[in-house]
């Protein structure tokens, strides 16, 4: 007589982790990751995160309201390398689901109005070329006419090569658009996170009023690599990280994500000042300031910014162009 035995094999190993961490190599459930913000539950690793991931998380619920989407960057050195710049960011689109490494709005934080620049590092590296300089430029501009306050969370690898020396114009011509902000005396707080090196590190990111960072974050110029073989000597404990900046006086602050909404709505209330008759006294002060010494800087920029714009940017056909950004900026008194 036969008789058949029906044997079902299990895998002794333990079904793997939906989500592991890239520091302490621990697994964890997604949604426990996506509700602790995407920092590691066991050991406060702050992973990067999505451009549209930082608004939900910064932003109050409904309060983001995109603005100029349809800025496209041209291709106007016709960059070739294994693949033609133009692929490169049709693959970066489809990738990432962004038109570009910046995504820009109006939104209100913990209650305060301002105007919100994203960088999302899945985008080409969130290197800045002319399209990310020309949406900061942007912003600033919205921010100085609308005497709101800018907040810029910045995370890039520098300037896009394939854009060459249009890319570092843009450390330019953000450092100019920093310069539209500060004459119209609203402020500009960055949130520098993981990483933020190069072209952008070395312009916009740190001539804000207020400049803070996520634990860990890694903030440069240059690589730590470049510098060890080009100096031929070893780097100091902690070389680049957010609390070695901290230390040497480059940071204001380093903020846990979880705090890092509440904290930058206090600092928007409290540069902001509230309605107060001080607060009254300096808008006038301000108003008088723009039409006078400060506007002329102002100026000056903006036909910087104006050369940077016109050869190298697309799609000003399906947006809101410069010239009525202009023009509302003119408006206000
Ligand atoms: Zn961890």
């Amino acid at each position: 007589m036969s008789v058949t035995v029906e044997i079902e094999r299990r895998d002794s190993r333990p079904a793997k982790p939906e989500w592991i961490c890239p520091s302490c190599k621990d697994g964890a459930r997604l949604a426990d990751v996506r509700g602790n913000l995407f920092v590691c539950p066991y050991c406060g690793f702050h992973t990067r995160i999505t451009a549209g991931e930082r608004i939900r998380q910064l932003a109050d619920p409904e309060s983001f309201s995109e603005l100029w989407p349809f800025v496209r960057t041209l291709d106007p050195l016709g960059f070739t390398d294994l693949e033609a710049y133009p692929d490169r960011v049709r693959e970066a689109q489809a990738k990432t689901g962004l038109a570009e490494a910046i995504v820009t709005g109006s939104a209100t934080i913990e209650g305060n109005a301002c105007v919100l620049a994203v960088m999302d590092f899945g985008f080409l590296g969130g290197s800045m070329g002319s399209v990310v300089g020309e949406k900061l430029w942007r912003s600033a501009e919205l921010a100085a006419a609308q005497d709101l306050p800018l907040v810029a969370v910045c995370s890039s690898g520098g300037a896009r090569m394939q854009e060459g020396v249009l890319s570092l114009m843009q450390m330019a011509k953000t450092s100019c658009a920093v310069d539209v902000v500060n004459e119209a005396g609203t402020p500009f707080v960055a949130v520098l996170v993981d990483p933020c090196t190069g072209g952008v590190v070395a312009s916009f990111a740190t001539l804000a009023d207020i400049c803070i960072a996520e634990p860990g974050a890694k903030l440069y110029f240059s690589g730590p690599r470049v510098i060890q073989q080009t100096t031929r000597e070893a780097l100091p404990e902690g070389f680049s990280t957010a609390e070695r900046n901290l230390e040497l006086g480059h940071l204001d602050a380093v903020v846990p994500r979880k705090e890092l909404k509440t904290k930058v709505g206090n600092y928007l209330r409290l540069l902001e000042g509230g309605d107060t008759p001080e607060r009254r006294d300096t808008r006038r002060a301000r108003g008088r300031s723009k039409r006078g010494l400060a506007q002329a800087t102002a100026d000056g920029a903006r036909a910087i910014a104006a050369l940077a714009w016109r050869s190298f940017v697309g799609g000003s056909g399906e947006a809101p162009g410069p010239p009525e950004e202009a023009s509302a900026r003119e408006e206000t008194p």
